[in-house]
């Protein structure tokens, strides 16, 4: 080949003339992948809007992939705005980040997934940014720690780890009475045990929590192999707000992963009902079992704030997450339910959930929380997170790894 061919063909592989035809239609929508979006002329690229996603400017600001990602996702919330970061931790530290500034205060339940902790206690603090804990299971401590300058307030139902089910309508009714801002980590409902933005369906349509943030990592992605989060609201000026941060701070998720979600999102529901029936299947033998002091899981009537699950969520199948945790009577030692741990077969040793695959987990309460809960044995605490696999083949195996480690 001439050396000239050669160059015009090393162009033509790059603008080349053929567009497939319009119209073809699949289950999947496709997966767009952009830094570059191209403007017809100068004159569009400089009307071009990138804020209320009628158009596209830079891959970071949306792709088609990622606008359907957001839609869909608020249809799951019942919300209006959506914002994709990269995972659900940083959902969490962009509202942190979009609403407070020094001075400021923010108020967390002390059963909050532990690294929005962290994220308090190690970098908003350093931005002057002040918190306290409040007991999740009592709303008249969050209405006295409600003070001049706290600006947010963070709720999760059910809590991280423990399961405890707060008070939820009276935890927002109280933050909407104070003017303060309440942001509601929705990992565990998932859009599915309740409705974030109509907590009483119908009767009392004021009663919403400001924004719903979902670590799409868990539920919506269901493989165990995406990282994601989603920060909902229904308020166009707070969304604005985030939408800024958020840009700002350069956040956005890689088109195969939006994808990945996508294809989770049509079998969600039907997961979440397989997870929660087999959870509940297993927190329920659990309590038969004398190893335990306390078997944590909302639909067990002596689980802690089990009334209030029972007046937020639907009772059913899917009413609940697939997660529920055993406290281990405090004469076994940490060893023995290590021990345990290692002995299971089919829970693997790992954090999150949402995945096909069951998981296990021993958590050092004592030190994770600022006072040990009154509603708690005390006793080493192990959460499970239930996979897919089946119901009885799971019971066979805890009850395997709990015949030989006493
Ligand atoms: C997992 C989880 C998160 C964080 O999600 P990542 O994508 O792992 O950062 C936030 N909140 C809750 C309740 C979670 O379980």
């Amino acid at each position: 080949m001439s050396a000239s061919v050669i160059r015009k063909l090393g162009t033509e592989l790059i603008h080349h003339p053929y567009s497939p035809p319009p119209g073809f239609a699949a289950p999947q929508p496709g997966v767009f992948k952009a830094s570059s979006v191209f403007f017809p002329n100068v004159a569009a690229m400089r009307q071009f809007e990138w804020k209320d996603k009628t158009a596209y400017t830079y891959g970071l600001h949306g792709t088609p992939t990622t606008y359907t990602l957001e839609e869909r996702l608020c249809t799951l919330e019942g919300g209006r705005q959506c914002l994709l970061t990269p995972s659900g931790l940083a959902a969490i530290a962009t509202v942190s980040l979009a609403l407070l500034k020094s001075g400021d205060e923010v108020l967390l339940p002390d059963n909050v997934y532990g690294p929005s902790k962290a994220l308090a206690k190690g970098e908003l603090a350093n931005w002057g940014i002040s918190h306290r804990f409040f007991d999740p299971m009592h709303p008249h401590d969050l209405a006295a720690k409600i003070g001049p300058n706290t600006r947010l307030v963070w709720l999760e139902a059910a809590g991280s780890v423990t399961l405890e089910f707060p008070d939820l309508c009276e935890q927002v009714r109280i933050c909407k009475a104070a003017g303060v801002l309440c942001a509601l980590d929705n990992t565990w409902g998932a859009g599915l045990a309740f409705q974030p933005f109509d907590l009483h369906p119908g009767a009392r349509p004021e009663l919403a929590v400001d924004i719903s943030i979902h670590a799409l990592t868990k539920y919506p992605s269901g493989g165990g192999d995406v990282l994601m989060g989603s920060i909902i609201t229904v308020d166009e000026a707070l969304h604005m707000k985030l939408k800024l941060c958020h840009m700002r701070l350069g956040l956005g998720v890689a088109a195969n992963d939006a994808e990945a979600v996508l294809r989770g999102l049509p079998s969600l529901m039907l997961r979440y009902q397989a997870h929660d029936e087999a959870a509940r299947a297993l927190a329920q033998w659990s309590l038969t079992r004398g190893e335990f002091a306390q078997v944590l899981h909302p639909a067990l009537p002596q689980s802690p704030g089990h009334a209030q699950w029972c007046r937020l969520c639907h009772t059913g199948p899917g009413g609940a997450a697939g997660l529920f945790s055993v406290i281990f009577k405090p004469y076994y030692s940490q060893a023995q339910v290590d021990a345990f741990c290692d002995a299971l077969q089919l829970f693997e040793i790992g954090y999150s959930w949402g995945g096909p695959v069951s998981l296990v987990m021993p958590y050092a309460l004592a030190q994770m929380r600022q006072v040990w809960p009154d509603q708690l044995q005390a006793g080493t605490l192990v959460r499970f997170s239930v996979g897919l696999e089946a119901v009885t083949d799971l019971q066979a195996d805890l009850q395997q790894a709990l015949k030989n480690f006493a």
